[in-house]
Protein backbone atom coordinates (compact mmCIF):
# COMPACT_ATOMS: atom_id res chain seq x y z
CA UNK A 1 0.00 0.00 0.00
CA UNK A 2 1.35 3.50 -0.82
CA UNK A 3 -0.26 6.27 1.03
CA UNK A 4 -0.29 9.44 -0.59
CA UNK A 5 -0.04 12.88 1.50
CA UNK A 6 1.62 15.00 -1.24
CA UNK A 7 -0.34 14.92 -4.29
CA UNK A 8 1.46 16.82 -6.94
CA UNK A 9 4.58 13.66 -6.31
CA UNK A 10 2.16 11.03 -7.00
CA UNK A 11 -0.11 12.59 -10.29
CA UNK A 12 2.43 10.52 -13.04
CA UNK A 13 1.93 7.73 -10.86
CA UNK A 14 -2.10 8.12 -10.66
CA UNK A 15 -2.60 9.37 -13.79
CA UNK A 16 -1.11 6.46 -15.72
CA UNK A 17 -2.93 3.66 -13.36
CA UNK A 18 -5.81 5.64 -14.65
CA UNK A 19 -4.61 5.19 -18.18
CA UNK A 20 -3.66 1.99 -17.96
CA UNK A 21 -7.54 0.98 -16.73
CA UNK A 22 -10.34 0.04 -19.36
CA UNK A 23 -13.04 -0.90 -16.95
CA UNK A 24 -12.95 1.70 -13.86
CA UNK A 25 -15.71 1.83 -11.53
CA UNK A 26 -16.06 4.37 -8.65
CA UNK A 27 -17.45 3.68 -5.63
CA UNK A 28 -19.13 5.78 -2.79
CA UNK A 29 -19.62 4.32 0.49
CA UNK A 30 -22.71 2.78 2.47
CA UNK A 31 -25.64 5.04 3.25
CA UNK A 32 -23.91 7.72 0.54
CA UNK A 33 -23.84 11.27 1.69
CA UNK A 34 -23.32 14.60 -0.34
CA UNK A 35 -19.81 14.17 -0.36
CA UNK A 36 -19.63 10.99 -1.31
CA UNK A 37 -21.91 11.29 -4.32
CA UNK A 38 -20.58 14.55 -4.44
CA UNK A 39 -17.19 13.36 -5.11
CA UNK A 40 -18.05 10.19 -7.33
CA UNK A 41 -20.27 12.44 -9.74
CA UNK A 42 -17.51 14.85 -10.23
CA UNK A 43 -15.19 12.21 -10.87
CA UNK A 44 -17.58 10.97 -13.44
CA UNK A 45 -18.07 13.99 -15.15
CA UNK A 46 -14.13 14.57 -15.31
CA UNK A 47 -13.71 10.94 -17.04
CA UNK A 48 -16.21 11.39 -19.31
CA UNK A 49 -15.15 15.11 -20.36
CA UNK A 50 -11.64 13.21 -21.68
CA UNK A 51 -14.21 10.68 -23.22
CA UNK A 52 -13.70 7.91 -20.42
CA UNK A 53 -16.95 6.13 -19.53
CA UNK A 54 -16.73 4.73 -16.15
CA UNK A 55 -19.12 2.73 -14.08
CA UNK A 56 -20.45 4.28 -10.95
CA UNK A 57 -21.82 2.28 -7.73
CA UNK A 58 -23.32 2.81 -4.23
CA UNK A 59 -23.35 -0.23 -2.22
CA UNK A 60 -26.95 1.08 -0.84
CA UNK A 61 -29.55 3.08 -2.21
CA UNK A 62 -29.19 7.07 -2.56
CA UNK A 63 -31.31 9.60 -0.38
CA UNK A 64 -33.71 11.72 -1.99
CA UNK A 65 -31.87 14.63 -1.69
CA UNK A 66 -29.05 13.70 -3.73
CA UNK A 67 -31.18 12.35 -6.38
CA UNK A 68 -31.58 15.16 -8.62
CA UNK A 69 -27.54 15.99 -9.28
CA UNK A 70 -26.65 15.27 -12.51
CA UNK A 71 -25.57 11.61 -13.33
CA UNK A 72 -27.10 10.41 -9.73
CA UNK A 73 -29.53 8.19 -12.10
CA UNK A 74 -26.28 6.32 -13.41
CA UNK A 75 -25.10 5.33 -10.44
CA UNK A 76 -25.81 1.43 -9.50
CA UNK A 77 -27.53 0.44 -6.47
CA UNK A 78 -25.75 -3.12 -5.14
CA UNK A 79 -28.73 -4.24 -2.82
CA UNK A 80 -31.38 -2.91 -5.63
CA UNK A 81 -29.23 -5.25 -8.37
CA UNK A 82 -26.98 -7.60 -6.60
CA UNK A 83 -26.26 -9.67 -10.06
CA UNK A 84 -25.27 -6.98 -12.14
CA UNK A 85 -23.52 -5.45 -9.30
CA UNK A 86 -21.34 -8.20 -9.12
CA UNK A 87 -20.87 -8.25 -13.03
CA UNK A 88 -19.64 -4.83 -12.86
CA UNK A 89 -17.18 -5.79 -9.88
CA UNK A 90 -16.07 -8.34 -11.47
CA UNK A 91 -15.19 -6.49 -14.82
CA UNK A 92 -13.59 -3.51 -13.33
CA UNK A 93 -9.81 -3.56 -13.66
CA UNK A 94 -9.78 0.11 -11.49
CA UNK A 95 -11.77 0.29 -8.54
CA UNK A 96 -11.76 3.97 -6.98
CA UNK A 97 -13.24 4.28 -3.28
CA UNK A 98 -14.60 7.47 -2.34
CA UNK A 99 -14.55 9.18 1.28
CA UNK A 100 -14.14 6.00 3.51
CA UNK A 101 -10.60 4.05 4.18
CA UNK A 102 -12.09 1.05 6.04
CA UNK A 103 -13.38 -1.64 3.55
CA UNK A 104 -16.39 -2.00 6.20
CA UNK A 105 -18.10 0.99 4.38
CA UNK A 106 -18.65 -0.87 1.69
CA UNK A 107 -21.72 -2.54 3.06
CA UNK A 108 -22.79 -5.87 1.35
CA UNK A 109 -20.46 -4.99 -1.77
CA UNK A 110 -17.62 -5.71 0.67
CA UNK A 111 -16.66 -9.46 -0.01
CA UNK A 112 -16.96 -9.24 -3.77
CA UNK A 113 -14.77 -5.97 -4.08
CA UNK A 114 -12.16 -7.60 -1.73
CA UNK A 115 -11.98 -10.64 -4.07
CA UNK A 116 -11.66 -9.12 -7.12
CA UNK A 117 -8.54 -8.44 -8.97
CA UNK A 118 -8.55 -4.66 -9.50
CA UNK A 119 -6.32 -2.33 -8.60
CA UNK A 120 -7.28 -0.43 -6.04
CA UNK A 121 -7.57 3.25 -4.84
CA UNK A 122 -9.13 4.82 -2.18
CA UNK A 123 -9.79 8.63 -1.86
CA UNK A 124 -10.36 10.28 1.31
CA UNK A 125 -9.85 12.65 4.03
CA UNK A 126 -10.78 10.04 7.67
CA UNK A 127 -8.07 9.50 9.92
CA UNK A 128 -6.21 6.07 10.20
CA UNK A 129 -6.85 4.18 6.57
CA UNK A 130 -6.97 0.95 7.07
CA UNK A 131 -4.54 -1.57 4.56
CA UNK A 132 -7.14 -2.55 1.55
CA UNK A 133 -6.15 -0.64 -1.82
CA UNK A 134 -2.98 -0.34 -3.34
CA UNK A 135 -2.74 3.40 -3.48
CA UNK A 136 -4.27 5.40 -0.66
CA UNK A 137 -4.58 8.82 -1.01
CA UNK A 138 -5.85 10.57 2.23
CA UNK A 139 -5.62 14.25 3.38
CA UNK A 140 -7.57 14.80 6.64
CA UNK A 141 -6.82 17.76 6.24
CA UNK A 142 -9.70 18.28 3.61
CA UNK A 143 -12.94 19.20 4.60
CA UNK A 144 -14.16 16.34 2.38
CA UNK A 145 -13.17 14.18 -0.12
CA UNK A 146 -15.49 16.73 -3.02
CA UNK A 147 -12.25 19.13 -2.17
CA UNK A 148 -9.20 16.65 -2.37
CA UNK A 149 -10.99 15.38 -5.77
CA UNK A 150 -10.66 19.13 -7.13
CA UNK A 151 -7.17 19.31 -6.23
CA UNK A 152 -5.97 15.51 -7.85
CA UNK A 153 -8.47 16.62 -11.05
CA UNK A 154 -6.52 19.99 -11.53
CA UNK A 155 -3.37 17.88 -10.94
CA UNK A 156 -4.31 15.46 -13.56
CA UNK A 157 -5.55 18.12 -16.05
CA UNK A 158 -2.56 20.42 -15.85
CA UNK A 159 -4.88 23.12 -14.90
CA UNK A 160 -8.29 24.30 -13.39
CA UNK A 161 -11.26 21.61 -14.74
CA UNK A 162 -14.62 23.17 -14.49
CA UNK A 163 -17.65 21.76 -16.08
CA UNK A 164 -21.13 22.55 -14.82
CA UNK A 165 -21.95 19.46 -13.26
CA UNK A 166 -18.71 18.32 -11.99
CA UNK A 167 -18.67 22.01 -10.23
CA UNK A 168 -22.86 21.75 -8.76
CA UNK A 169 -21.25 18.05 -7.42
CA UNK A 170 -18.17 19.10 -5.98
CA UNK A 171 -20.63 22.19 -4.45
CA UNK A 172 -23.23 19.37 -2.58
CA UNK A 173 -20.05 17.58 -1.18
CA UNK A 174 -18.52 20.39 0.55
CA UNK A 175 -21.34 22.49 1.55
CA UNK A 176 -22.74 19.29 3.03
CA UNK A 177 -19.42 18.02 4.69
CA UNK A 178 -19.16 21.26 6.36
CA UNK A 179 -22.31 21.80 7.19
CA UNK A 180 -22.97 24.96 5.01
CA UNK A 181 -19.17 26.07 6.62
CA UNK A 182 -20.11 25.50 10.12
CA UNK A 183 -18.17 22.74 11.12
CA UNK A 184 -15.14 24.69 11.45
CA UNK A 185 -13.22 21.38 9.04
CA UNK A 186 -12.58 24.53 5.99
CA UNK A 187 -9.32 26.05 5.44
CA UNK A 188 -8.57 29.65 2.86
CA UNK A 189 -7.62 25.99 0.29
CA UNK A 190 -11.33 25.33 0.83
CA UNK A 191 -12.64 28.94 -0.28
CA UNK A 192 -10.52 29.03 -3.15
CA UNK A 193 -11.85 26.03 -4.71
CA UNK A 194 -15.44 26.97 -3.72
CA UNK A 195 -14.41 30.30 -5.80
CA UNK A 196 -13.33 27.93 -8.47
CA UNK A 197 -16.86 26.12 -8.43
CA UNK A 198 -18.69 28.95 -8.22
CA UNK A 199 -16.87 30.59 -11.13
CA UNK A 200 -18.01 28.06 -13.47
CA UNK A 201 -21.77 29.34 -13.36
CA UNK A 202 -23.23 26.91 -10.53
CA UNK A 203 -26.31 28.34 -9.40
CA UNK A 204 -25.87 28.43 -5.36
CA UNK A 205 -29.16 29.00 -4.41
CA UNK A 206 -31.20 26.67 -6.44
CA UNK A 207 -28.53 24.15 -5.00
CA UNK A 208 -28.61 25.17 -0.88
CA UNK A 209 -32.64 25.01 -1.68
CA UNK A 210 -32.10 21.48 -3.40
CA UNK A 211 -30.40 20.23 -0.02
CA UNK A 212 -31.62 21.92 3.13
CA UNK A 213 -34.84 23.60 2.34
CA UNK A 214 -36.98 20.68 1.11
CA UNK A 215 -37.71 18.61 3.82
CA UNK A 216 -41.68 16.81 4.34
CA UNK A 217 -43.36 18.79 6.90
CA UNK A 218 -43.49 15.11 9.04
CA UNK A 219 -39.59 15.57 9.19
CA UNK A 220 -40.32 19.02 10.48
CA UNK A 221 -42.54 17.57 13.07
CA UNK A 222 -40.13 14.77 14.13
CA UNK A 223 -37.64 17.48 14.41
CA UNK A 224 -39.30 19.73 16.71
CA UNK A 225 -40.69 16.16 18.73
CA UNK A 226 -36.81 15.15 18.91
CA UNK A 227 -35.91 18.56 20.64
CA UNK A 228 -38.80 18.61 23.04
CA UNK A 229 -39.31 15.58 23.95
CA UNK A 230 -36.16 13.37 23.42
CA UNK A 231 -33.59 16.09 24.09
CA UNK A 232 -31.48 15.08 27.44
CA UNK A 233 -29.36 18.02 28.28
CA UNK A 234 -26.18 17.10 30.77
CA UNK A 235 -24.75 20.28 31.53
CA UNK A 236 -21.94 18.85 33.87
CA UNK A 237 -20.54 17.13 30.67
CA UNK A 238 -20.89 19.82 28.46
CA UNK A 239 -23.10 17.24 26.51
CA UNK A 240 -26.65 16.51 25.20
CA UNK A 241 -28.25 13.95 23.43
CA UNK A 242 -31.27 13.02 21.46
CA UNK A 243 -32.51 9.16 21.35
CA UNK A 244 -35.19 8.28 18.62
CA UNK A 245 -36.83 4.74 19.34
CA UNK A 246 -38.42 2.96 16.21
CA UNK A 247 -41.90 3.74 17.63
CA UNK A 248 -40.83 7.63 17.13
CA UNK A 249 -39.82 7.42 13.79
CA UNK A 250 -42.81 5.46 12.92
CA UNK A 251 -44.79 8.02 14.37
CA UNK A 252 -43.74 10.74 12.46
CA UNK A 253 -44.00 8.32 8.74
CA UNK A 254 -40.13 8.74 9.07
CA UNK A 255 -38.23 8.25 5.68
CA UNK A 256 -34.45 7.52 4.92
CA UNK A 257 -32.57 11.03 5.65
CA UNK A 258 -35.09 12.51 7.99
CA UNK A 259 -32.94 12.34 11.02
CA UNK A 260 -29.88 13.75 9.01
CA UNK A 261 -28.50 16.79 10.64
CA UNK A 262 -30.66 16.18 14.09
CA UNK A 263 -27.14 16.06 16.06
CA UNK A 264 -25.90 19.14 15.09
CA UNK A 265 -28.58 20.66 16.96
CA UNK A 266 -27.83 20.53 20.70
CA UNK A 267 -24.43 21.61 19.75
CA UNK A 268 -26.05 25.03 19.22
CA UNK A 269 -26.59 25.28 23.15
CA UNK A 270 -24.40 27.08 24.85
CA UNK A 271 -21.55 25.27 26.98
CA UNK A 272 -22.29 22.25 24.95
CA UNK A 273 -19.49 20.40 23.31
CA UNK A 274 -20.48 17.12 22.49
CA UNK A 275 -23.56 15.76 21.09
CA UNK A 276 -25.01 12.44 20.42
CA UNK A 277 -28.16 10.74 18.27
CA UNK A 278 -29.14 7.08 19.24
CA UNK A 279 -31.45 6.20 16.63
CA UNK A 280 -32.94 2.30 17.35
CA UNK A 281 -32.42 0.34 14.35
CA UNK A 282 -34.15 -3.15 13.68
CA UNK A 283 -31.29 -4.93 15.58
CA UNK A 284 -29.36 -2.21 16.83
CA UNK A 285 -28.58 1.32 18.30
CA UNK A 286 -26.53 3.73 15.73
CA UNK A 287 -24.91 6.04 16.95
CA UNK A 288 -23.66 9.76 15.85
CA UNK A 289 -21.37 11.90 17.80
CA UNK A 290 -20.88 15.79 17.43
CA UNK A 291 -18.11 18.10 19.30
CA UNK A 292 -17.03 21.06 19.31
CA UNK A 293 -13.12 22.21 20.01
CA UNK A 294 -10.76 19.24 20.26
CA UNK A 295 -13.31 16.72 22.09
CA UNK A 296 -11.88 14.06 20.50
CA UNK A 297 -15.79 11.91 19.59
CA UNK A 298 -14.03 9.75 17.27
CA UNK A 299 -11.97 8.26 20.03
CA UNK A 300 -15.73 7.95 22.04
CA UNK A 301 -16.78 6.37 18.69
CA UNK A 302 -13.63 3.44 18.25
CA UNK A 303 -12.86 2.81 21.65
CA UNK A 304 -16.65 2.16 22.99
CA UNK A 305 -19.46 2.19 20.27
CA UNK A 306 -17.20 0.26 17.47
CA UNK A 307 -17.31 3.32 15.06
CA UNK A 308 -14.95 5.67 14.56
CA UNK A 309 -14.68 9.27 11.94
CA UNK A 310 -13.39 12.33 12.16
CA UNK A 311 -12.40 14.18 15.61
CA UNK A 312 -15.97 16.47 15.71
CA UNK A 313 -17.81 13.92 13.61
CA UNK A 314 -18.24 10.30 14.14
CA UNK A 315 -20.06 7.24 14.41
CA UNK A 316 -20.69 3.87 15.89
CA UNK A 317 -23.07 1.39 17.07
CA UNK A 318 -24.64 -0.76 20.11
CA UNK A 319 -25.98 -4.09 20.03
CA UNK A 320 -28.71 -3.71 22.90
CA UNK A 321 -32.08 -1.92 23.26
CA UNK A 322 -31.90 1.57 23.14
CA UNK A 323 -32.50 2.08 27.32
CA UNK A 324 -29.25 0.28 28.23
CA UNK A 325 -27.20 1.66 25.56
CA UNK A 326 -28.31 5.27 26.77
CA UNK A 327 -27.55 3.67 29.76
CA UNK A 328 -24.24 2.50 29.05
CA UNK A 329 -23.47 5.70 27.10
CA UNK A 330 -23.79 7.47 30.95
CA UNK A 331 -21.74 5.42 32.42
CA UNK A 332 -18.96 6.30 29.39
CA UNK A 333 -19.25 9.60 30.24
CA UNK A 334 -18.62 9.16 34.10
CA UNK A 335 -15.25 7.26 33.31
CA UNK A 336 -14.42 10.12 30.86
CA UNK A 337 -15.29 12.42 32.98
CA UNK A 338 -11.80 14.08 32.65
CA UNK A 339 -12.21 14.92 29.31
CA UNK A 340 -14.83 17.28 30.41
CA UNK A 341 -12.86 19.12 32.68
CA UNK A 342 -10.55 20.61 30.05
P1 LIG B 1 -22.91 10.57 10.54
O1 LIG B 1 -23.12 10.94 11.97
O2 LIG B 1 -23.13 11.73 9.63
O3 LIG B 1 -23.61 9.32 10.15
O4 LIG B 1 -21.36 10.21 10.42
C1 LIG B 1 -20.37 11.16 10.58
C2 LIG B 1 -19.03 10.55 10.28
O5 LIG B 1 -18.75 9.56 11.26
C3 LIG B 1 -18.96 9.81 8.96
O6 LIG B 1 -18.52 10.65 7.95
C4 LIG B 1 -17.96 8.72 9.23
O7 LIG B 1 -16.67 9.24 9.10
C5 LIG B 1 -18.13 8.44 10.69
N1 LIG B 1 -18.96 7.27 11.02
C6 LIG B 1 -20.29 7.24 11.19
N2 LIG B 1 -20.69 6.01 11.53
C7 LIG B 1 -19.58 5.25 11.59
C8 LIG B 1 -19.34 3.86 11.90
O8 LIG B 1 -20.25 3.10 12.24
N3 LIG B 1 -18.06 3.45 11.83
C9 LIG B 1 -17.04 4.30 11.49
N4 LIG B 1 -15.80 3.80 11.46
N5 LIG B 1 -17.23 5.58 11.20
C10 LIG B 1 -18.47 6.05 11.24
MN1 LIG C 1 -16.61 13.18 3.58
Amino acid sequence: MVTVIDLSKYTKEISNLFSASKNILIICHINPDGDSVGAQLALYHYFKSKGTEVSMMAPNHLQEFLKWMDGAERINIFTRDRKKGLAIIEAADLIIMLDFNQSGRLGEAEDAVKASKAKMVVIDHHLDPENFADIVISDPTKCSTSELIHELVCELNGATFLNRSYAEALYVGIITDTGNFEHGNYSSRTFRTVADLLDSGIDKNKIINLIYNNFSSDRMKLQGFALNERMVVLPEFKTAYIYLSREDLKTYNHVKGDTEGFVNMPLSISGINFSVLFIEKENFIKLSFRSRGQFPSNEIASLYFSGGGHLNASGGEYRDTLENTIAYFLKVLKDNAWRFEK
